[in-house]
């Protein structure tokens, strides 16, 4: 019995550990930030598993999120341009930290030069990501500095190994068959940095509709180049992606998480898990070419 009480009182201390109150905006940075941060960090996401950032309308609860935070960490390039007016609303003192400051942008045309936000795709972003987090939660908790540099380094030899995979891989496929359709156009960090071209209906953001001939264009090149696969994504409406592929003469791949991690359970739980599971994804399709 005094055993019980003694560890009883063990656990009550552990628990009384003040945490570091983060907010990300959404669930595929709560991960990056969760990897770096492990017990010593309580990490809210405003945007949830399986949600678009894209179309995500804050919530007068979300407001308090932020006014309650230590630290708030958002993607920067434009992704979040929701989240200006309720950092405005809150109470917010604290650090804004962007953590792809550093990544080299890629920019899209779409009537105007824009930044292309889904920096994340590209592994070695995802280190600039992680080198960032790691900076601020040093900064906000000094006397963590060696817990927090001992997980990140371990997280990003992590990293360096799936991203030595997926090159090797993909370098094994022919490159007239490294095309894939995709719903928004999310992966062009990914494309850029592993050789894959991705074609998609609609621009970086999923808010447009997608025009009429990018459309017709997009079928064309599924007949021209005999693409076999397409696929949708976690967080967009299947049914135009249905469509093309029908009318292109593909099927669909499955489903690529792009701007939302799946539920814990699901096969895209982590940033790590999504990266390995469209990596599969893609592999099978490239390999599926005639
Ligand atoms: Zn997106």
């Amino acid at each position: 019995m005094k055993k019980f009480v003694l560890f009883f009182f063990f656990l009550i201390s552990a628990w009384a550990e003040p945490k570091l109150k983060v907010v990300t905006t959404f669930s595929i940075l709560a991960d990056l930030v969760e990897q770096v941060g492990g017990d010593r960090v309580e990490v809210v996401s405003l945007v949830g598993e399986d949600q678009d950032p894209h179309m995500y309308e804050p919530k007068p609860s979300d407001i308090k999120k932020i006014t309650d935070a230590d630290l708030v960490f958002i993607n920067g390039l434009g992704f979040e341009g929701w989240l200006h007016r309720l950092i405005k609303s809150s109470n917010y003192k604290g650090d804004l930290i962007i953590v792809s400051d550093a990544v080299h942008p890629r920019l899209v045309f779409e009537g105007t030069l824009i930044r292309d936000p889904h920096a994340w795709h590209s592994i070695p972003n995802a280190k600039i990501y992680v080198t960032n987090i790691l900076e601020a939660l040093k900064k906000r908790d000094p006397a963590s500095k060696n817990y927090y540099e001992a997980r990140a380094q371990a997280y990003t030899g992590t990293l360096t190994n799936l991203d030595h995979t997926i090159r090797e891989e993909i370098d094994k496929i022919p490159p007239q068959r490294r095309k894939i359709i995709t719903a928004h156009d999310a992966f062009g960090y990914f494309g850029n940095t592993y050789g894959v071209e991705f074609l998609a209906p609609k621009g970086i953001s999923t808010e447009t509709e997608a025009k009429v001939q990018n459309v017709v264009d997009l079928i064309k090149k599924i007949r021209k180049y005999k693409i076999k696969t397409v696929f949708i994504e976690n967080i967009a409406d299947p049914k135009l992606l249905r469509q093309i592929a029908k009318e292109g003469g593909a099927t669909l791949g499955g489903t690529l998480y792009s701007d939302a991690l799946s539920s814990k359970e699901g096969p895209a739980g982590t940033y790590l898990k999504m990266m390995n599971y469209n990596f599969g994804l893609l592999l099978k399709a490239m390999k599926q070419y005639p």
